[in-house]
């Protein structure tokens, strides 16, 4: 039997639970993941293929399905649209987080073009921080990372406990590949960013987001030219500070 939310609060054993986990379906462990945690989960989104797909599943599941998203204010006009249809062809009002700085602020306060000069700083600011408010009050956050994405992800478990944020982080489709997500959204037809139409694999921000470098890595596109690969909402928590403080 897998366990419930009562179990999962007890001292929890991560392997045995995603090894009990692994073998379900995504409706199954969606199913599993709104019984376990009732109105206190939460799904966060940035409108990538893997984030449709689960909305899709969710919505089928449940009329009572919660998503935010980040609004770093650096947005393509393309997401902005995607995230119309998508509130639309689901009519779920998706809730949405800010960061304290204004774009306006942020240059004021920490100086121009922080995306270039000091992107680790820039993404704590305008995601690492707003997600504390995206999840705060919700005992399991979903993301829609997978494995196949990077080598940073290849070990990402179905539940782990975020200790960054102090709750349970899910992933539901951590086994499933590229291929297995388009293939689901085609053949249900669901919409996405027609920006990958025009060739990006991976998109966030406007200032960091370019076509892939190398067309085996869907994330290549993303702070090109340099070593960061992540925004840090799915690396370990880590000291940070910066002069907003
Ligand atoms: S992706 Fe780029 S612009 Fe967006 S928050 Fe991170 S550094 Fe800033």
């Amino acid at each position: 039997m897998l366990p419930t939310m009562r179990l999962l609060r007890s001292n929890v054993d991560y392997v045995a639970l995603n090894q009990q986990l692994e073998p379900l379906s995504l409706t199954d462990f969606l199913r599993w993941s709104l019984v376990t945690f009732g109105e206190r989960l939460v799904q966060v989104t940035s409108f990538g293929p893997t984030g449709i797909v689960i909305l899709d599943h969710l919505a089928r599941l449940t009329t009572n399905v919660q998503v935010t998203t980040i609004d770093t204010g650096y947005l393509f006009p393309e997401t902005y649209a995607l995230w119309e249809a998508i509130e639309r062809r689901y009519h779920v009002t998706i809730r949405i987080v800010q960061p304290e700085l204004t774009p306006l602020e942020q240059e004021r306060l920490l100086g121009p073009s922080l995306w270039e000069l000091e992107p680790d700083v820039c993404c704590h600011e305008r995601k690492v921080k707003p997600m504390a408010a995206a999840v705060a009050g919700q005992h399991a956050w979903i993301t829609g990372i997978r494995r196949d994405q990077s080598g940073m992800r290849a070990q990402t478990p179905l539940v782990a406990w975020d200790t960054r944020y102090g709750l349970f982080k899910l992933s539901p489709l951590a086994s499933w590949s590229k291929d297995d997500v388009w293939n689901y959204i085609r053949a249900h037809d669901l919409p996405y960013n027609e920006l990958h139409d025009r060739g990006f694999t991976s998109i966030g921000c406007t200032h960091c987001t370019r076509l892939p470098a190398n067309a085996a890595d869907e994330r290549s596109g993303r702070w090109q030219g340099r070593m960061k690969t992540e925004c840090g909402l799915h690396l370990p928590a880590r000291p940070f500070t910066t002069c907003a403080g």
